[in-house]
């Protein structure tokens, strides 16, 4: 198996640390706000790489954490008059549930900043002692990154770019501007916990070094998060966690890229996030997990109108060839190992999701012709199908149950004027008045719909 490291920018043999079992922990969400796409698209990447790893032998161990303090938290619950903690609480349930419905699973271990607390100060006590933090006389800590050699190796940044960088706050207890906050004093009615430092909060970054540490020990097999994550936040976490132990913090560093939408990155100033909710609400969760694994998890992903439509429409299309599977009596007497090992050499290679699903086109055609050959392997080669793209989440549901949601879908988006002509089509056709269906036909054309006849009945759908 290959796995593109970014500590190291090239892709490389995945070797775990101790045989037979990996330590992976990706980087989870700041639950200051709803649940976005690209928050679900992350989620989705690390659940699948976590289910590939196991489906390759190993015994994964998968962490993910929760930011549930932070200043933009502490912001909203300002604003909402939510206790800080209460709001997060509240939050983390919201997003779990909508999570649950995108069908991604938890991980091994969940992990939240508040429930670290002690960890945290001790591992900020721990660098204090080795002269690679400070505090200051207000009651912060800094890391001091003249005082890491490694500074910069994940990013690539040099320090000259990065001082170029960091925004110099007014933050003049700071020994060099570069350094960053282990530990933030707490302001007059922010949320606090006691430290040898007085009432404060712990800084972003520490959070996943502390908790990787007490979950997992010094040292870890992956480390994953999206690549606006590299620098500063991957960065520090290695500053701090190998300053600590002197060893390598992990062995491979995955990112997954960005998503755009119509071109443009996703923002709250632009207002246009996509909302998971509002998402799980128009489209199933296998409409969505298709478009995003389209692209190989390292590509920026843009968002455009189609997106979504023409991935359900491709679901759809397979999900008909597999309900002709079903209607045909031809019954799966075996797999199809070719499939599955067509599937695993995809994933071998860096987790290549665009591959193993543009494999799904030859595959259905090559089930069609089998059906119209009556020859009963289309039937292992559904079965398979099902089984080996199931670990991407796809193909979970009976087929009449994907087929009723489409076509109910296409149906509502259709205009009222639309479905009016075409059942008049229809009782002309029913009266054998070709010239009117005729005619007919030729209006819901003007208005950018086509209408087959099938032998379920007419069809409509967008030209
Ligand atoms: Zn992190």
């Amino acid at each position: 198996m290959k796995i593109y490291n970014t500590l190291t920018r090239r892709k490389e043999d995945f070797v775990p640390l101790e045989e037979g079992k990996v330590k992976m922990y990706a980087c989870g969400i700041t639950v200051s706000g709803e649940a976005h796409i690209g928050h679900a698209y992350q989620a989705l990447i690390y659940d699948i790489i976590r289910k590939y790893l196991e489906k390759a032998g190993y015994d994964v161990k998968y962490a993910r954490n929760y930011t549930d303090v932070d200043d933009k938290i502490i912001a909203k619950s300002h604003e909402t008059g939510i206790p800080a903690l209460e709001y997060a609480a509240m939050m983390i349930e919201n997003i779990d549930a909508l999570m649950r419905r995108f069908e991604v699973d938890d991980p091994t271990v969940w992990l939240k900043a508040t429930e670290n607390i002690d960890n945290i100060i001790d591992f900020v006590e721990s660098l204090i002692k080795s002269g690679h933090a400070y505090p200051t006389e207000r009651g912060d800590v800094y890391f001091k990154v003249d005082s890491f050699k490694g500074y910069g190796k994940l990013s690539g940044r040099r320090t000259e770019d990065a001082y170029e960088s960091v925004r110099i706050e007014n933050e003049e207890n700071k020994q060099d501007p570069l350094d960053f906050a282990l530990w933030k004093s707490a302001k007059e009615g922010e949320i606090y916990w006691e430290s040898p430092w007085g009432k404060g909060r712990p800084g972003w970054h520490i959070e996943c070094s502390a908790m990787n540490r007490a979950a997992f020990g010094e040292q870890i097999d992956i480390h994953g998060g999206g690549r606006d994550l590299v620098f500063p936040h991957h960065e520090n976490e290695i500053a701090q966690t190998e300053a600590l132990t002197g060893k390598q913090f992990a062995k491979y560093w995955i990112h997954n890229g960005l998503i755009k939408v119509n071109g443009q990155k996703m923002s709250k100033s632009l207002g246009n996030s996509l909302l998971l909710k509002d998402l799980l609400d128009e489209y199933s969760p296998e409409t969505i997990k298709y478009a995003l694994l389209q692209t190989n998890y390292r590509g920026d992903i843009n968002i455009t109108d189609e997106l979504f439509p023409e991935a359900d429409k491709h679901m759809y299309g397979f999900y008909k060839t597999l309900a002709d599977v079903e209607a045909s009596g031809l019954k799966a007497d075996g797999g199809s190992p070719d499939i599955d090992a067509e599937f695993d050499r995809a994933m071998d290679d860096d987790f290549n999701t665009a591959k193993a699903l543009a494999d799904l086109f030859g595959l259905f055609k090559r089930i069609k012709a089998k059906l119209a050959a009556s020859d009963a392997s289309a039937a292992n080669d559904a079965e398979q199908i099902k089984k080996t793209y199931g670990l991407l989440g796809l193909f979970r549901r009976k087929p009449a149950e994907f087929i009723a949601y489409y076509e109910a879908k296409q149906k509502s988006d259709i205009p009222a004027e639309v479905l009016r002509l075409a059942d008049e089509r229809a009782a002309a056709k029913v009266a054998k008045d070709w010239a009117t269906a005729d005619a007919l036909r030729a209006k819901i054309t003007a208005l950018g719909y086509s209408v087959k006849d099938t032998k379920e009945g007419p069809v409509i759908e967008k030209l």
